[in-house]
């Protein structure tokens, strides 16, 4: 079973006729060298994208409350229409589509969203973006949120590693922060987007530590030496069997994402620059996630 645990809910059930900016704003340099970032894709769209995967797991991320004194930046929305989005969808492809939902730790009404979002609409996780959302990550509302989570069994997603948006605190999203939520919370089940980019020798030492942090390959495959050097990372640090596929759809599709992991060792051709092992590193793509978040069955 192929499981994609990154991907971002549609937010269109058909094209709009006006332009929408999507993922494409003024305050986002490219995520992905040399592309535009997505605007507007519709539940088609990913549908079509998402037929090499059995299940995705999708989600967005919740913009600050209203009263909140910071702006939103990068594509973030209000928490109640994403959560109705992903319910939307869900509802629509049961068998195939698993929903995360969007909280932002500050809000007022954090915790009564998160009890109607796994209630009522049946999402099963959450995805927080700590940079985007403008939060600190080891911040009592954060907390919050983590000991919410861990009571309901929910994993969380975070976003790690950097960003394109120019106004999100890069720190906030430095995994390191990350090892002292999972001190605190054990049995909560949490993966780190990403694999943290750039930051990827962080992220192993908290992924090697935590038998309940994982960490996602999304994203990663476009800038390949990055990307060699980061997986051949993780094989020397015995970490390859932590590690979740993911695709960051719509900045990449699940099967792109697939085909580049064959084509990790490209850039040391030649060289006498250690592989990664690709038949370890391909248990990736197979790995049942969901049994390893407890959202099997
Ligand atoms: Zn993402």
């Amino acid at each position: 079973m192929i499981v994609d645990v990154h991907t971002h809910t549609p937010r269109y059930r058909t094209r709009p006729e006006v332009e929408v900016a999507g993922f494409n704003r003024p305050d986002m340099a490219p995520m992905r060298p040399g592309q535009q970032n997505p605007g507007a894709y519709t539940w088609d769209d990913y549908l079509r994208a998402m037929e090499t995967v059995d299940k995705a797991i999708c989600f967005n991320i919740a913009a600050p409350p209203p009263e909140d004194p910071t702006e939103p930046v990068g594509p973030v929305a209000p928490a109640r229409e994403l959560n109705d989005e992903a319910a939307a969808l869900i509802r629509a492809y049961p068998d195939k589509i698993i929903g995360f939902l969007a909280v932002h730790p500050r809000d007022p009404c954090a915790l009564a969203e998160i009890e109607r979002a796994t209630g009522d609409l049946g999402l099963r996780g959450i995805k927080l973006g700590p940079n985007y959302q403008n939060f600190d990550p080891l911040g009592e509302d954060a907390f919050r949120i983590y000991r919410r989570a861990a009571e309901l069994k929910l994993p969380i997603l975070f976003h790690q590693g950097t960003s394109p948006v120019r106004h999100a605190d890069l720190d906030f999203a430095h995994p390191r922060h990350i090892d002292r939520v999972a001190m605190a919370f054990p049995d909560l089940k949490i993966i780190l987007a990403h694999l943290a980019h750039p930051w990827h020798a962080d992220c192993i030492a908290v992924i090697r530590k935590h038998p309940n942090v994982y960490a996602d390959i999304s994203a990663n495959f476009y800038r390949p030496w990055q990307y060699y050097n980061g997986m051949r990372l993780a094989t020397e640090w015995g970490v390859l069997d932590k590690l979740l596929f993911g695709s960051d759809y719509p900045v990449a599709t699940p099967q792109e994402t697939m085909d580049a992991i064959y084509r990790v060792n490209d850039p040391i051709a030649g060289t006498g620059l250690p592989p990664v092992p690709i038949d370890e590193f391909e248990k990736v793509i197979n790995r049942d996630s969901l049994a390893l978040l407890g959202l099997a069955g």
